[in-house]
């Protein structure tokens, strides 16, 4: 065996381990929990567990932990050891099936937005045995749901298992519409790309704002920046290729698909595309990779930054979500399929997305919400807030034939049906040339690019599926009273073409025209996350939702309450970051350096009256002007800060940090951006972009 196929998977109890390590009933009855997703037997999970547990310490764990994803955006663990005393000083290593099913973590710290009352503080954990317990520093992680206890959902794990039901349950019923009997299940399937960038950690640990905020908040624009295009896949440097290797390898332990690494566009960013796998094992395996991307960069003297917009005037990172439906037959519904039948079926899936994305823009906006991202999208390297959905001018144009063909000309109808006989297969060439698009048809599967680095992809997925499982069902109901089936379906896509085309746009997303272009189209632009996030809360997104059981309204208004919060807290974090920075290191040096210089005129002067000291008092005039801005915006951002005390309800929070906090921290940013570009370098405080983006 060789070094790679010997470690895959080592630290996870997956399938080939289960099968060696279980009894065999018991191993037959925990597939069938797996795959029907039932709940699963005291006995059986007795057995489980203690299996598990002597596979643990034969790793050399000592403990085991409820792995969980609550809203903070990050995974939780609450560690326990397997120690149990046996009443005669000594101790023996046990684990049952009831600490595996189930924990009772103190949930008070965790944030609920309002769900749950202090005085019921604590929650449940419950093992999700459809993504497989691993072990990570010497501890036992069994992934986990988290709920409050009285069961409303307080984590990213349950509502999104719940959309994997939804969307399973009504693909299904349009797959039985198509004679298909031998699907018994359908699942999404995600590849989750994730970009990152590496800075050197000595120069990192200079800089506040990269240690607080994980991004940089002041910084002038180095005199090369990506400009020469010539990082994009370009030859990976020692220390960052050493970081890949171990990157590679520890994930590939958890059992995380790892595949393809390469430099991405900007200096110093590069990104990590796994296999795709079931959506929720790739969501936590995502979690995991994030994880371990920020462990291992010290170990080579480096920091991993995931935020999604480190440098400004550089690009920022993302996560490519790849998003598909796949069969427990193995085949990809998303894919067009050899004959006409499969075509058939493959348009009405396609039709599906079409209309969920059209009518559901406001929830993939907000699924992808966060101030970090805000500094992304839009930027003219990054998809814009205006979510559209690209498919491909063949695609588009066999659309347009079942469109119009049917419409106006009987005739045309038979070539429209022959257009179906003869689509053909997409390779990837023709349909992935437009990069920025925010949601764009590759193929085989769609790419949703607007999903933030620093992100969990569980937000994205759950609306995802949601919103494509409510179309489905729609479909389903109108097809299966249908007479004539064939013709039912080509109704149904026709309808769903001329209804909802207006999201679909090939052309350049980032361009000006597009914007106005959208706005006559009546597409949504929700610009930041304070606009986009209320939109949650829209009467037809609460019904989506309770429809297919995945939040009550309760639980809506609660997420809702904790994105907004987020958001102005991050944004007042970063205001403060600011102002410190600006007190403390940046007005030091500027009044520093500016009496250098007026000590050095002052010298010139003495040696007589006929020394030029134009250079120098010109500079001096210049930095003065901008010694007075910095004063007067330190001090307008310190009021805008304090003005947030005033400010009550996380709604209105949110809006006055959109309006007032960052457009003083843009007015602060500009002033000492331009001291760092007229200050001598050895008298600035921090690292510039130049150091960090371009460190070996
Ligand atoms: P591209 O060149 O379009 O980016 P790749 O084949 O390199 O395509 O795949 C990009 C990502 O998409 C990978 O993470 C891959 O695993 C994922 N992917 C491929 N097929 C599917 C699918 N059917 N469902 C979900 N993700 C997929
Ligand atoms: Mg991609």
């Amino acid at each position: 065996m060789n070094h790679v196929t010997e470690i895959f998977g080592s630290m996870v109890f997956d399938d080939a381990t289960m099968k060696e390590k279980l009894p065999r009933d018991v191993y037959k009855a925990l597939k069938k929990t797996i795959e029907i997703g039932k709940s699963l037997d005291p006995g059986v999970a007795n057995t489980v567990a203690n299996a598990m547990k002597d596979w643990a310490i034969e790793k050399g764990a000592t403990h085991f932990t409820h792995w969980f994803q609550p809203m903070t955006g990050i995974t939780a663990e609450k560690h326990d050891s397997f120690i149990s005393p046996t009443g005669d000083g000594r101790v023996i290593m046990e684990f049952s099936g009831k600490e595996l099913i189930k924990g009772e973590p103190d949930a008070s710290s965790f944030p609920s937005g309002g769900l749950r009352a202090t005085f019921e503080a604590r929650g449940y954990t419950a093992w999700d045995p459809t993504s497989y317990a691993f072990i990570k520093d010497g501890t036992l992680c069994i992934p986990t749901a988290f709920c409050s206890y009285t069961g409303e959902v307080l984590d990213k794990k349950t509502p999104l298992l719940r959309s994997m039901e939804a969307i399973d349950r009504h693909a299904l019923r349009i797959l039985r519409l198509f004679g298909d009997t031998a699907t018994s299940r359908v699942a999404t399937t995600v590849g989750a790309e994730q970009e990152y960038f590496l800075v050197d950690k000595a120069l990192y640990e200079r800089r506040k704002d990269l240690k607080t905020c994980g991004r940089t908040l002041f910084g002038a624009k180095p005199p090369k920046g990506q400009e020469m295009e010539d990082h994009y896949f370009g030859a990976i440097k020692p220390r960052v290729h050493a970081f890949m290797q171990e990157l590679n390898e520890e994930l590939w332990k958890l059992g995380v698909l790892a595949k393809t690494e390469h430099n991405e566009a900007a200096p110093a960013q590069h990104e990590l595309a796994p296999i795709f796998e079931t959506t929720n094992i790739a969501t936590d395996h995502n979690q995991l990779t994030m994880e371990v991307m920020r462990k291992v960069a010290p170990r080579h003297g480096l920091v991993c930054l995931l935020s999604e917009k480190p440098f400004d005037g550089v690009n920022g990172s993302g996560k490519h979500n790849n998003w598909s439906l796949c069969t427990d037959t193995g085949k990809n519904l998303l894919d067009p399929g050899k004959s006409p039948y499969e075509n058939l079926q493959f348009l009405l899936f396609l039709a599906a997305v079409i209309r969920a994305v059209d009518e559901y823009q406001d929830l993939l906006r907000v699924s992808v919400a966060t101030a970090g991202n805000d500094n992304r999208l839009g930027g003219y390297e990054a998809p814009p807030a205006i979510v559209s959905m690209f498919i491909g001018s063949e695609l588009e144009g066999i659309l347009e034939a079942i469109e119009t063909g049917a419409a106006y000309d009987p005739k045309k109808r038979v070539e429209m049906e022959v257009g179906v006989h003869v689509l053909p297969h997409f390779a990837k060439d023709t349909t992935d040339r437009n990069r920025t698009s925010p949601f764009a048809f590759t193929g085989n599967k769609f790419e949703f690019r607007m999903v933030g680095s620093s992100a969990s992809i569980a937000e994205a997925n759950i609306v995802l599926n949601t919103i494509v499982a409510d179309e489905l069902k729609q479909f389903a109901d109108a097809l299966e009273g249908a007479e004539n089936f064939r013709h039912a379906v080509m109704e149904l896509i026709r309808r769903t073409v001329r209804e909802h085309k207006r999201i679909l746009f090939n052309g350049n997303n980032y361009s000006e025209e597009w914007r106005r272009e959208a706005q006559r189209r009546g597409l949504l632009n929700l610009a930041s996350t304070a606009e986009a996030i209320p939109r949650f809360l829209d009467p037809k997104n609460i019904a989506l939702f309770a429809r297919h059981g995945i939040f009550s309204e309760t639980e809506m208004r609660s997420r809702c309450e904790i994105l907004l919060e987020n958001y102005h807290k991050t944004v007042l974090i970063e205001a403060l970051t600011m102002l410190d920075m600006a007190r403390h290191d940046v007005v030091p040096a500027v009044v520093e350096y500016t009496s250098r210089l007026a000590d050095g005129i002052l010298k010139k002067r003495a040696v007589g009256a006929h020394i030029a000291c134009e250079l120098e008092e010109n500079l001096l005039s210049r930095l003065s002007s901008l010694s007075s801005a910095l004063d007067t915006q330190i001090r307008a951002l310190d009021a805008a800060v304090y003005g947030a005390r005033e400010v009550h309800g996380n709604e209105a929070l949110a809006l006055y940090c959109r309006e007032r906090v960052l457009a003083a921290m843009r007015e602060l940013r500009g002033v000492v951006d331009a001291l760092e570009a007229g200050v001598a370098a050895d008298a600035w405080p921090y690292p510039t972009y130049e150091e960090l983006l371009f460190s070996e």
